[in-house]
């Protein structure tokens, strides 16, 4: 199975004692390196002005590829560096490249090790890390190159990826669920947030062990994708619900995220020829960042080979 990555991904640089550090995508890059056998490593290209175009004002774009010569902070989550625009290109474009794979036939399923991560990003704001939506450049990509009508983007991440709603709550083409802790970052996501009937929300109290959390995807957002019938399902992994992650309150292990992996394969079989495009997104943590992303990328390997 190809995973997409590029080096310009550790140059973004958030300043010391930043949560979302260069150290995590060395812990998700060497522990698949040493845990999953047969991966193939591909260089994410740049993501085009016209990719990013799809789902981003021009005013973002200005923001975040103007290079800064120092650490600049968008908000008090949120650092611009001189290696960001690089790194910012590599995220979005790997998830275009992924889909391409996929959609060319290459591969059934692919994985995309980028930072910074995506699904807060607006189209016009960069917010809590994210400077563009990497998943969002993919999911458009995917219904204007290859003309694809359903589309699921599937949000396991424990912060709610109010970016990624909010940029298709309007557009019937794609399908959004997300579950994740609720009070929290960002503080989107209620149930009642339908969008235009294509958005699902599953909130979940801080405490939330394995068995609520298989529970409120079974109950309420499995279902609702597998009756979407996506023809192609991108997923934001995120990893901040284990146990260990100190940016949340869910008590998640390793083995919640293989099953979750397999129970979206599941569905992607059944519409999608198996297509599943997995964009990393958060986990602070970095042994439970590495353990979940070998869990993950493991079953997203599994459904891989054509
Ligand atoms: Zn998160």
């Amino acid at each position: 199975m190809p995973v997409f990555t590029h080096a310009a991904c550790f140059a973004h640089d958030t300043g010391p004692g930043h949560a979302e550090s260069p150290q995590r995508l060395g812990a998700v890059v060497t522990a698949l390196r040493d845990h999953v056998p047969g991966l193939e490593w591909l260089e994410a290209p740049r993501a085009t002005r016209g990719q990013l175009l799809r789902v981003h004002d021009p005013i973002l774009l200005q923001t975040v590829l103007e290079a800064p010569d120092r650490l600049v902070q968008l908000d008090p989550d949120t650092v611009l560096s001189p290696g960001s625009p690089e790194a910012a290109l590599r995220a979005a474009g790997a998830v275009v490249a992924a889909v391409d794979h996929v959609m060319g036939g290459l591969s059934r399923t692919a994985f995309c090790a980028v930072r910074p991560p995506g699904h807060h990003a607006t189209d016009l704001h960069a917010m809590g890390f994210c400077l563009f939506n990497n998943v969002a450049v993919g999911a458009a990509h995917a219904l204007e190159r290859h003309g694809l009508s359903r589309v699921a983007i599937v949000d396991f991440d424990v912060h709610h990826g109010n970016g990624t709603q909010a940029i298709f709550a309007a557009e019937a083409r794609v399908h959004y669920s997300s579950a994740h802790e609720m009070p929290l970052f960002p503080d989107t996501g209620d149930p009642r947030e339908r969008g235009a009937g294509n958005v699902r929300n599953a909130a979940l109290r801080a405490g939330t062990g394995s068995h609520r959390f298989r529970e409120a995807w079974r109950e309420q957002l499995l279902p609702a994708v597998d009756a979407f019938a996506p023809q192609l399902l991108l997923l934001s992994a995120g990893f901040d619900g284990h146990r260990a992650d100190p940016m949340a309150h869910i008590q998640l292990e390793a083995d919640d995220y293989t099953w979750i992996t397999a129970e979206l394969g599941a569905i992607a079989a059944r519409h999608a020829d198996g297509r599943m495009v997995s964009v990393l997104e958060g986990g602070y943590d970095l042994p439970a960042l590495a353990e979940c992303s070998v869990a993950h990328v493991a079953a997203l390997a599994a459904g891989s080979a054509r």
